[in-house]
């Protein structure tokens, strides 16, 4: 993955967020807005997983509707979102099981987590935690998925994603 600048600020599109998502500044999110990662809060311990997953938004921006029109799909329409989502977490999910000296336990309690984080009111998915834990190991199936995103005229999918 490649590293990206974090930025100490809010990102470019902040009213709309604001507006969408009800966010403040002091809220403890990290923003993806290709090329930055904004981090308004200055949160000080960011996992790697979570880079990963920040990684996934940028190169989904940067390789697909650029930052501004992802972000306004993103705001706009649920499914979007929820698929930008789930790549995410998904990406974030398969960083922490690749460590070596993460125990099963521990893979099954950040299922959990991110789980519970995606049906949070956060997101405004409306789907719940136990569906999100379905969704995330049914993408398994990558090559179906970067199918269905061509079509939609999104980048492809990497294919090293799989754990
Ligand atoms: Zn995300």
């Amino acid at each position: 993955m490649t590293t990206f600048d974090i930025r100490y600020t809010v990102p470019p599109n902040f009213e709309q967020l604001k507006e969408a998502f009800f966010v403040k500044e002091s809220d403890r999110i990290l923003y993806a807005y290709h090329p930055y990662i904004y981090n308004p809060s200055g949160i000080e311990d960011i996992s790697k997983p979570l880079l990963h997953h920040e990684g996934v938004h940028m190169d989904r921006q940067h390789g697909g509707l650029g930052p501004l029109a992802w972000w306004k799909h993103y705001c706009e329409n649920m499914q979007f979102r929820l698929m930008e989502e789930l790549l995410a977490h998904r990406a974030e999910y398969v960083e922490v099981c690749k460590h070596p000296h993460t125990s099963r336990a521990q893979k099954r309690a950040y299922m959990v987590a991110i789980s519970k984080r995606l049906a949070s009111p956060l997101y405004g998915l409306k789907i719940r935690a136990k569906t999100v834990k379905a969704l995330l190991p049914a993408m398994d199936d990558l090559r179906v998925m970067a199918k269905v995103l061509s079509m939609e005229g999104q980048a492809p999918l990497e294919d090293g994603l799989v754990s």
